[in-house]
């Protein structure tokens, strides 16, 4: 059971873990955080940390250890080849997954790098729930077709969905019999899907879609990379398995893929990866990659020292009081903005709380960058620090032509154990503020674009003048707060 605490008839979580190691933070005057968003070109990856409050950029590598986790990294067994880290860490994926074989791998795009090199040619079809920019990116570099076949809640803004992660089965079987079963070398399915707000996939449809794959015999590729969030959300939405163990529930899930890979910047609170599988026909099709590219079979470019804390980090993954927080401090940050007018995506998902920058901005342009204007307002207004995921994260077609992205989403991921309710109750105060003041903010346009990957390193400035509007309203209703 998620423990939760009543104030006046209001819930709020409550963290089953208290601090023991801090790091101070800064909070800079609203005229130094526009000196530092213009320094960065209006882009918050090109913003340097001192500068930051709040870091809600993403989750990934920068979730909090354990006592336990920091304990282990003590006792890491160096070695080249067949440390006793290694075996520990295939043990106890062993015991998590239910997976004879372990490759590991430096991080979770390095186990797509070698699932997309083994299995994916020119003609491939690739299906999945929805794609990650770095899958995207690996499966089409081998010359493989994406296609994705969420559902239709699945990108709709609000929603009542408890689980708009799911695959659409007819739109599956649909493609199945269009593209031809012998073309298909893989359907995808992502755990908490990232790119449409952290979305889970319950059970019954893991389920479902892997008896479809199977009957075709179509081998299915679990992302459990956001696995911990999705484990929570099946015990807290799905009926039939609130009184299941995490573990049985994982256990469960990992019976519907063939193979399993994972970045363990996210899963196992580390930095690492690695790919899992029962089959020893799979494992030789993938292992000589790992040399070839990682490191060799027993550490596969991770530091022994992250292993150790990877083996600690997955048990605390199956301890519901550890994997409950994230997901229950995400539903009180979109709920309480949610409440105050703001534009959220719904219901609450896991890795961060999700504006709806179309919404919050509906006077700017999407080719001005909505989502990419409202991470810097952000930034100016509060000291926190999202990502933009919209049309700036795209890239443009051959032709030059800009596609625009389905959603705009201005995303604030919250760390695992980093964050205190009352930093996350600032937050939300400081985007009130910026969503009275919301027509104040406008769009963006390019000062140089990148030709790829554009969003990581672009830089951008204000169409017009707003920014100083924005801090001289800053001024008059803050006084000399900062
Ligand atoms: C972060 C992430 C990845 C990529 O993992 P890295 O460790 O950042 O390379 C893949 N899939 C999902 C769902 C992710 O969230």
């Amino acid at each position: 059971m998620a423990k939760v605490a009543y104030f006046s008839g209001q819930k709020f979580p409550l963290e089953m873990h208290k601090v023991r190691i801090i790091q101070k933070l800064t909070l800079l005057p609203v005229e130094d955080r526009l000196k530092a968003i213009e320094g960065a070109g209006y882009n918050t990856f090109l913003l340097e940390n001192k500068d930051v409050f709040l870091d809600m950029l993403t989750d990934s590598g920068v979730n909090a250890m354990s006592d336990n986790q920091q304990a282990a990294m003590l006792v890491a067994d160096d070695a080249y080849a067949g440390s006793a880290t290694f075996t520990r860490l295939h043990a106890k994926l062993q015991e998590f997954f239910g997976m004879e074989y372990f490759l590991p791998c430096h991080q979770g795009r390095a186990a797509e790098h070698i699932l997309s090199r083994a299995y994916v040619e020119e003609g491939s079809v690739v299906p999945m729930n929805y794609h990650f920019t770095t899958m995207k990116a690996h499966v089409t570099a081998c010359g493989g077709e994406l296609v994705e076949l969420l559902g239709p809640e699945g990108v709709a803004v609000t929603s009542q969905d408890p689980f708009k992660g799911d695959t659409e089965l007819a739109a599956l079987e649909a493609l199945i019999k269009e593209r031809g079963a012998e073309n298909i070398p893989f359907f995808r399915v992502e755990a908490g899907t990232n790119l449409i707000g952290g979305q889970p996939v319950s059970l019954a449809n893991y389920r479902a879609v892997y008896e479809l794959c199977s009957k075709h015999g179509i081998k299915v590729v679990l992302d459990a990379s956001l696995l911990a969030d999705n484990l929570h959300f099946i015990k807290a939405r799905e009926p039939e398995f609130a009184n299941w163990s995490v573990a049985d529930i994982t256990l469960a899930i990992a019976e519907c893929a063939d193979i399993i890979y994972f970045s363990a910047r996210k899963l196992g609170f580390g930095r690492g990866g690695g790919i899992c599988t029962n089959s020893k026909e799979v494992y030789s099709d993938l292992r000589s990659w790992v040399p070839m590219f990682e490191g060799f079979l027993t550490y596969g470019g991770m530091s022994v020292r992250e292993m150790e804390a990877i083996t600690v980090g997955l048990d605390e993954t199956l301890d519901e009081d550890m994997i409950n927080q994230g997901p229950l401090f995400i539903e009180h940050f979109v709920d309480e903005m949610d409440q105050r007018g703001i534009p959220v995506i719904t219901p609450p998902g896991g890795l961060g709380a999700h504006i709806d920058a179309r919404g919050f901005l509906d006077h700017v342009d999407q080719r001005q960058y909505p989502s990419g204007a409202l991470a810097a307002a952000v930034y100016v207004a509060s000291g926190v620090r999202g990502m933009e995921r919209g049309t700036l994260s795209e890239q443009r077609e051959p032709d030059g032509t800009e596609p625009l992205a389905h959603m705009e989403l201005l995303r604030l991921a919250l760390p695992r154990r980093v964050f205190t309710l009352s930093q996350v109750q600032y937050a939300i105060d400081r985007i009130h503020w910026l969503y009275a003041n919301r027509r104040l903010v406008g769009g963006l346009e390019w000062i140089e674009e990148p030709p790829i990957l554009r969003f990581f390193y672009g830089l951008l400035r204000p169409v017009g003048d707003w920014q100083h509007a924005l801090v001289a309203k800053f001024r008059q209703d803050f006084g000399d707060s900062l």
